[in-house]
């Protein structure tokens, strides 16, 4: 019998997984297969939410494999050799597997596609993560788009994405010769359990995500264009992980929203999964920019900022905004949702980016990095992509001088302050009046409250009007020093 590998990454499901559906209509065995190779993603090798994530995504795709007949090979190491030892081992001729839009991972895939090749062994590779095949949708002069809505324009002239494949309904056994790894082996999940808020709110794997995806709909669908941007809200997905892990397809989430929209009695449900779609259209402009520009997830995609006068002694500040002790209440709560929950709302990121770039100074770079080891949605093309947004030194960027407010910011999307009472619990007894900023209370608003600002809760780390008028003039002087030269 005739056997091909099924090599899964970034794709971690079985249904509307072409790889999957392409080598079992090829006939003969289906052998799915999980390298894991750390060093090949360096310098950006999963973090540890990302590995905490990995290890129930695993263990719940091995499940789904296992329920219909079939069963994940796991093995470690280099790629290419892996590969290859397993084609020896089961006699296959053809790997399949879905592109990776990472760089490195790119680089890699190209790699072993040529010693593939080389021995006689057929590659087949797909498009599975992205709506649209990156580097297809270019302007009228063939250049990639950096502004979003003409590149969201363009898309939306395109021919819909295909329907989603089918699930298989059964798998070939993998002989029992070939030998795996077990998921607890790879060693993924960290020494220190601090992971255990992680546990109580997510479900890693494929079942989850349609969980989540169908939860959305039936309960906040109808009011993600008003709940989108209030952190305290049920208001958006919550399906960044799964989408990064491919646990779920941005097809089939298309397909859902766009089945609803045209089932939902209103006009609000269609723009309402208009709206989400347009999100996912962001993440699909991410991914075309760091497939245009690899080296974004490094360097100022737009040259003209060059290297921004980042404060070069600012470790302190950097720590406390690590640890969500900077004083500010909403960057404060949105730090500790991260570090508790793997996950921070999209409007919080940002507060909570611009704080650190513009008010604290840090390199975006330290603020990505720390994002990266603390997020389970830590992807590269949407984490390189959103800091330098933020920064001002990205694609279709906010500009240098846009700097949030983060206390105005507090009070618009937060008014009465529950999101900051659910994890800054120290500030819980406070008026909705000063739970924004807690420093300017009065003493006997304190007092009442049980709290001593410098001691339950820090004083502001930097001051927020000084450091914005630094910035600014700092940031213009060096735009202005760069045009020149
Ligand atoms: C500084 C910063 C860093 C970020 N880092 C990441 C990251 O590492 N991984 C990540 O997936 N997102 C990142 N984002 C984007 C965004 O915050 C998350 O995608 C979003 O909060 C995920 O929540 P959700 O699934 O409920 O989003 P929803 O509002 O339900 O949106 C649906 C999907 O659209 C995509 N999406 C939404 N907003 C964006 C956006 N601004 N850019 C790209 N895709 C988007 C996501 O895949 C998301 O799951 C970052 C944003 C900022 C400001």
């Amino acid at each position: 019998m005739t056997a091909s590998l099924v090599w899964f990454r970034n794709d971690l499901r079985i249904a509307d997984q072409p790889a999957l559906h392409h080598a079992l209509a090829s006939g003969g065995r289906v052998i799915p297969l999980y390298i894991h190779a750390p060093d090949e993603d360096a310098p950006w090798a999963a973090g540890a939410a990302s590995r905490w994530w990995l290890h129930h995504s695993l263990g719940a795709l091995n499940d789904a494999l296992t329920r219909l007949g079939g069963r994940l090979i796991i093995r470690h190491g280099d790629s290419g050799a892996a590969l290859l030892s397993l084609i020896e081992q089961s006699g296959a001729r053809d790997v399949y597997w879905n592109r990776s839009q990472e760089p490195a991972a790119a680089a890699r895939d190209r790699r072993i596609a040529q010693q593939l090749a080389a021995v006689g062994v057929r590659c087949h590779t797909y498009q599975a993560t992205l709506l649209r095949e990156p580097g297809s949708v270019l302007n009228k002069n063939g250049a990639p788009y950096k502004v979003f809505t003409p590149f969201w324009r363009a898309c939306q002239t395109r021919p819909s994405p295909p329907s989603p494949l089918p699930s298989p309904s059964r798998l070939p056994a993998v002989p029992r010769a070939i030998t795996s790894l077990t998921v607890a082996e790879l060693k993924l999940l960290p020494r220190n359990p601090w992971y255990t808020g992680l546990d109580s709110m997510w479900r890693p794997g494929e079942t989850g995500a349609h969980q989540r995806l169908q939860a959305f709909c039936q309960s906040a669908l109808a009011l993600y264009p008003q709940w989108r941007d209030y952190p305290d809200r049920p208001g958006t997905t919550r399906l960044s992980p799964h989408l990064h892990f491919g646990e779920i397809s941005a097809q089939q989430i298309l397909w859902t929203l766009n089945d609803y929209a045209q089932r939902g009695e209103t006009d609000g449900i269609a723009r309402a999964a208009e709206a989400v779609i347009r999100q996912l259209g962001w993440r699909e402009f991410a991914h075309q920019i760091l497939h245009h520009f690899p080296d974004s997830s490094d360097k100022p995609l737009n040259p003209r900022y060059g290297e921004l006068p980042w404060r070069q002694d600012g470790g302190e500040l950097l720590r406390a905004w690590q640890r969500g002790q900077t004083g500010i209440p909403i960057v404060d709560a949105g730090m500790r949702q991260l570090w508790q929950s793997g996950w921070m709302h999209n409007r919080v990121r940002m507060i909570a980016a611009s704080f650190l770039v513009k008010n604290c100074r840090s390199d975006w770079r330290d603020g990505a990095r720390w994002f990266w080891d603390t997020l389970v949605d830590a992807d590269l093309a949407n984490n390189s992509f959103n800091w330098q947004w933020v920064a001002g030194c990205g694609a279709d960027a906010a500009p240098y001088f846009r700097i949030f407010n983060p206390i105005l910011q507090s009070k618009k999307f937060d008014p009465e302050g529950r999101y900051l009472r659910r994890w800054l619990p120290e500030l819980a007894a406070l008026p909705r009046r000063w739970i924004h900023q807690p420093w300017a209370a009065p003493q006997k608003v304190l007092d009442a409250a049980g709290i001593h600002i410098g001691a339950d809760y820090p004083a502001p780390i930097v001051d927020l009007d000084e450091t914005r008028r630094e910035t600014l003039a700092l940031f213009r002087a060096h735009l202005g020093a760069a045009a020149k030269t």
